[in-house]
């Protein structure tokens, strides 16, 4: 199974002299360390000083993100043009702005002043929420407003439920049935009230598993989690990172180096990141192109656990593979681990988190 939408290696069939000096001068170029064409996408849900500590960022730290990307001057895209170009050779870095859930407070507080800066972005709507009229949520109308202004409305599923956890007495075939029907039928709400958007989904939590990705990748959609990190041409394109920066990740401060990483040149398939009941010291495993990079250092790599810190980190220059294990076991529930190093030539870090689903020793999971 290929993960990626997009491969380097796809090209058009040549044929005689030239085709043979279009595959020399393309192999010549293949051969080149890599550019940087990369995307940080953040993850914000409402922007208010009150509601759910997790899922809230206040406004002045709103403000203070949009003064820090003016400053660091990495272009603010439209998330499809993003994930469009991340294979052209661009040799550039861009941000793109998510929010999920369609609060109220994205409308009042977040869009003026994206507005006024001219910055796409795209809300994630859990289309049950709209329908229903749950209160703090935007209407249809609004979101309309929105799209005629040029914002994208992503699908983040009818409504909210987790799509790892198949309960007992649903088969599978049944589970990968409703999975399917929670992508289809917000989109079809979505396209009905808005008119038809670009095909990207957020997963609700941000939890996947492999078959999820799998579903995904055969609706044609491109798919976010909530594990950090940069995204680059290599990522698979249906476990994309963003990074949250609401609750204890608001901060200014702590955002800076988060719009500034760059992706790990990551190749092959992605890991099932749910694990079976009882494990719960998952083994990271990554194979690299390290050397497709320039001043991407594998040896310097640190990985770290959730709630652990730092984490015995291993580089197989043989088979260029990254080995990372957590030293104790991980909590029931959703954990990373998050992998980061300098970049040798700029002031930036290569940054790859990999996220971990687990449940309990009988299988079941905690209550939200
Ligand atoms: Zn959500």
């Amino acid at each position: 199974m290929n993960f990626k939408l997009v491969s380097v290696y796809q090209s058009p069939r040549v044929n005689g002299f030239w085709g043979m000096a279009i595959v020399l001068v393309a192999c010549l170029l293949l051969a080149a360390p890599a550019a940087n064409a990369s995307g940080v996408v953040l993850q914000y849900h409402r922007i208010s000083d009150s509601g759910p500590a997790i899922t809230r960022t206040g406004p002045d730290d709103f403000a203070g993100h949009l003064a820090l990307i003016e400053r660091l001057g990495f272009p603010v895209r439209s998330l499809p043009d993003m994930l469009a170009g991340v294979c052209d050779s661009s040799d550039e870095s861009a941000i793109a702005i998510t929010f999920d859930d369609a609060h109220l407070t994205v409308y009042e507080q977040a869009w003026p002043l994206l507005r006024e800066r001219g910055w796409p972005f795209v809300i994630f709507v859990n289309t049950a929420a709209v329908d229903d009229g749950h209160g703090g949520t935007m209407s249809w109308q609004q979101l309309r407003e929105l799209v005629e202004a040029g914002v994208i409305i992503g699908n983040h599923g009818v409504d909210h439920r987790h799509m790892i956890r198949r309960p007992a007495d649903v088969e599978v075939d049944e589970w990968q049935q409703w999975r399917r029907q929670q992508v289809i039928q917000a989109q079809q709400r979505i396209d009905e009230e808005v008119g038809p958007q670009p095909l990207i989904f957020a997963y609700p939590y941000g939890e996947y598993d492999l078959a999820t990705a799998a579903l995904m990748e055969e609706l044609g959609y491109a798919a976010f989690g909530q594990q950090s990190g940069a995204f680059g041409c290599n990522s698979t394109m249906q476990a994309l990172p963003r990074f949250p920066v609401s609750g204890p990740y608001a901060n200014p401060e702590s955002v800076e180096l988060k719009l500034a990483s760059l992706p790990f040149p990551t190749s092959g398939r992605m890991l099932e990141p749910v694990q079976p009941p009882g494990m719960r010291r998952p083994v990271l495993s990554l194979t690299l192109d390290a050397g497709k990079v320039e001043g991407f250092e594998p040896t310097a790599i640190s990985c770290y656990a959730t709630g652990q810190g730092a984490i015995e980190t291993e580089w197989d220059t043989e088979n260029s593979t990254l080995t990372a294990r957590a030293g104790a076991p991980l909590p029931v529930g959703r954990s990373r681990y998050n992998c980061t190093v300098r970049n040798g030539l700029e002031q930036r870090y290569h940054w790859f988190s990999q996220p971990w689903f687990i449940p309990d020793a009988d299988g079941q999971w905690p209550a939200e």
